[in-house]
């Protein structure tokens, strides 16, 4: 599939666009080598696309600003890499099954990455659904009041958006011969790499704000907006690589005293210097992980911050009696188009 790869990264002005074959390995949980197939069709939005364009250009920059030694930060990140925004008319297969993607950075080919970069696409419409029907009610149950008006659509575009160009940063091949990350990883890189964009893409938020690049947003948000995220994701499960990734950044959020949760009402709130201390922490030991190959580190590290605490059980289960929805299930085709 490397040529129909190679030619995809050349589909840069249509007005609609395919994503079609064997991408994820999420299903393979034996070693996370063999992908199913998918589809989607997306038009592309084309007044948001303009609004992305700039970003995508930052991330040799921002390479150079990891938060870890200078070995881990070598590679180039493609330059030519391109983010777009769409609304998706159609989802089939893999994309279909489970949680739903809302941002794509594709192919996943690592040779094809490091010759050609990537493309990113963010699914407007399915993002919005989301933070309607999810986060929002999430934000209402588990956040402490006050720090509730920094839940946003436009702080919950940029860390999903972020999340997705934090994928093309950092290290693709390890440093002591074990080949790529992926396959130094095995089974736990899919969660790992999850984690690590997550993580990169709001240090890279920050380093943006502080640059002066993200006028009109606040930092705070991105911050709150980003722990209702948190809960949202933990809810896939630990079947998920996403569940699972989100799972590990909370338990390490937690004893860095990034959030606190108020015993009485049990609710959340963010420590923002903490949170902000433990994102450069968090970041700096998943790309050392990763640039390690360190299969028997990582592996201690989800076995470890995976678990759900009795506390942290309770309070999502408050979620599932409230009627919030673990995802968003899409009325589509024929059927919706008669
Ligand atoms: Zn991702």
């Amino acid at each position: 599939y490397q040529p129909s790869d190679l030619a995809w990264l050349d589909m840069k002005d249509n007005t609609i666009d395919v994503v079609i074959g064997p991408i994820e390995t999420y299903e393979d949980q034996l070693f996370g080598y063999k992908a199913a197939h998918e589809a989607f069709v997306l038009i592309k939005d084309k007044e948001w696309s303009g609004r992305l364009a700039r970003y995508a250009a930052m991330l040799p920059s921002l390479q150079s600003e990891l938060p870890v030694p200078a070995a881990y930060k070598r590679e180039r990140p493609g330059s030519d890499s391109d983010l777009n925004a769409y609304d998706a008319v159609y989802y089939a297969g893999d994309a279909n099954a489970g949680s739903k993607t809302i941002a794509i950075n594709l192919p996943n080919d690592e040779e094809v990455q490091l010759r050609k970069g990537t493309r990113r696409l963010q699914l407007k419409n399915a993002m919005r659904a989301k933070f309607d029907r999810i986060l929002v009610p999430v934000a209402g149950e588990l956040i402490a009041e006050d720090q509730r008006s920094h839940i946003s659509f436009d702080a919950f575009f940029s860390n999903i958006m972020f999340h997705e160009v934090a994928h093309g940063l950092g290290i693709k091949k390890t440093l002591g011969g074990k080949g790529t990350v992926r396959e130094a990883l095995k089974e736990q890189a899919g969660a790992l790499e999850e984690g690590k964009a997550d993580i990169l893409g709001l240090f890279m938020i920050t380093r943006l704000h502080q640059r002066g690049e993200l006028k009109g947003q606040e930092l705070d948000d991105n911050y709150v907006t980003f722990l209702a995220g948190i809960f949202r994701s933990i809810r896939f499960g630990a079947s998920s690589a996403h569940g699972r990734a989100n799972a590990a950044q909370f338990s390490f959020f937690q004893d860095q005293g990034a959030f606190t949760r108020d015993s009485a009402s049990g609710r959340y709130r963010v420590d923002f210097p903490k949170m902000r201390t433990a994102v450069d922490a968090l970041a700096g030991q998943i790309l050392r992980f990763q640039g390690d190959g360190d299969y028997e580190g990582v592996t201690r590290f989800m076995i470890e911050r995976g678990k759900l605490s009795p506390v942290l059980q309770q309070d999502l289960a408050r979620l599932g009696s409230k009627n919030i929805p673990v995802d968003v299930v899409f009325e589509q085709g024929s059927e919706v188009l008669k």
